[in-house]
């Protein structure tokens, strides 16, 4: 049920060995990566006018043949989205009976469940174990994964990865952070893959009781900041690597050791990104293209990036694109350029003296945008010292958004207000605009 081209290449070039499947890929050109790509893209699309309800639908409506259709643009304005599989019954989006389901949780709404087969759910982990086979996970390594079970996808593909690669893994779950670092000298652990924030938890102990020797740690999510990611480098001493995915497209992409941008799965999704604003971020959006039982055209995933045009120093041929700017559905647009909740987390991350249930606002004052902090402090500091750190970081995290404000695009104000006087509902909101509209 795999793409036939690749299937084609693969099982005859590559077998079963990652480090063949990595040597093929470094020999393939991008020309013939991206012949790969295209051709496996308009396959998907016929299997899929066939099988898939949905898709079908849309063509129908749209009066598309998808014999035409060679490369995602003769699809014009045809995506699937989010909100569809929330919204329709699974047996739309099937084409085949699945053999496996997870779950994803949004921001809003009820989950998504997403079917796969066997087969799909190690196509997944024979590209995320190249990813860590580039990046320096071999047999002997020893690696703990605890990334949430239940009906999550991620561990299930870090685990099948590490059979690939041939190393020890333990699948733990999420366990208290604790459980782990008890264990790391019973089994000698030396790769963690985790979320951010449980990297951390874990960290804050080992800085305190001690470290032991990491030659990888793979965090997953882009919540990872900057701040978080020096901090648990510096501890361990031991490089972070992320990955980008999510359960509707599956493993989408893993930094190398520059750190430098995701390097994309070219193999297997063919991504866009989308209605581009001048410095190239639009939406990113993904068509799987070796999923068989529930295929995904055009997905658009609402995140927000852009593609990194140079080549990497690693010398991978896989595209990168740049790490998560936010998600698009949460972007003001405003003098400072197009903003994101995730930029004032970043921005606001290691302030000190301000109580965590902060917003940010745009408003307008005559002709002018106004990015208006508000905060509440906590431990009696000085405001000019709050006001001075948050535009020290603004400075050197987001020159661009610094630039328009020297520029005088807007203005920038702080607002303190008394403790408890900021209200959040249930869903925590960062960033608000107030402008009328
Ligand atoms: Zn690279």
């Amino acid at each position: 049920m795999i793409n036939r081209v690749r299937k084609i290449v693969e099982r005859t070039v590559v077998g079963d060995s990652v480090p063949a499947l990595i040597r093929w890929g470094k020999r393939t050109p991008p020309s013939a990566i991206e012949k790969i790509r295209m051709d496996a893209f308009g396959e998907v699309v016929r299997y899929a006018a066939e099988r898939q309800k949905f898709f079908a639908r849309k063509l129908h409506e749209r009066g598309i043949d998808p014999a035409t259709v060679r490369r995602p643009e003769d699809l014009g304005d045809i995506f699937t989205t989010p909100e569809d599989l929330r919204s329709l019954p699974a047996e739309e989006f099937l084409c085949c009976e699945p053999e496996l389901v997870f779950e994803t949780t949004g921001t809003s709404g009820g989950p998504k469940r997403v079917y796969f087969s066997y087969a799909e759910l190690d196509f997944a982990a024979r590209y995320q174990a190249a990813g860590l086979y580039e990046n320096g996970v071999r047999r002997g390594a020893r690696v703990v994964c605890t990334f949430d079970g239940g009906y999550w996808i991620s561990s299930w593909v870090t685990f099948r990865a590490c059979e690939y690669l041939g190393v020890f893994c333990s699948a733990a779950g999420k366990p208290h952070p604790r459980e782990i670092y008890s264990r790391m000298p019973i089994y000698k652990y030396d790769v963690i893959a985790a979320d951010p924030t449980w990297l951390v938890s874990f960290t804050e102990i080992a800085e305190k009781e001690g470290t032991f020797p990491l030659r990888l740690i793979m965090a997953a999510g882009d919540r990872m900041t900057d701040v978080y990611r020096r901090y648990v480098e510096g501890v361990w001493k031991c490089p972070i690597v992320l990955a980008y995915g999510t359960t509707e497209v599956g493993g989408a992409g893993m930094e190398c050791l520059r750190q430098d941008g995701y390097h994309l799965d070219d193999f297997n999704i063919l991504f866009e990104v989308i209605e581009p604003d001048e410095k190239g971020y639009g939406e990113l959006v993904a068509t799987t293209l070796s999923r068989r039982t529930m295929p995904f055209i055009r997905y658009r995933i609402h995140d927000v990036t852009r593609f990194i045009k140079t080549p990497c120093a690693c010398g991978a041929p896989l595209q990168r694109i740049e790490r998560i700017r936010g998600r698009r559905d949460e972007m003001v647009v405003m003098g400072a350029g197009n903003m994101y909740p995730e930029i004032f987390e970043r921005i606001l991350h290691d302030v000190s003296g301000i109580d965590e249930n902060w917003q940010v606002v745009v408003r307008q004052e005559g002709l002018h945008d106004i990015l208006d902090f508000r905060m509440e402090l906590t431990n009696g500091i000085s405001t000019s010292a709050v006001e001075s750190a948050i535009q020290a970081n603004l400075k050197t995290l987001y020159p661009d958004v610094w630039a328009n404000h020297a520029c005088g695009m807007y203005q920038l104000r702080f607002t303190f207000l008394p403790r408890g006087s900021i209200t959040q509902g249930r869903k925590r909101r960062r960033l608000i605009d107030e402008r009328a509209a």
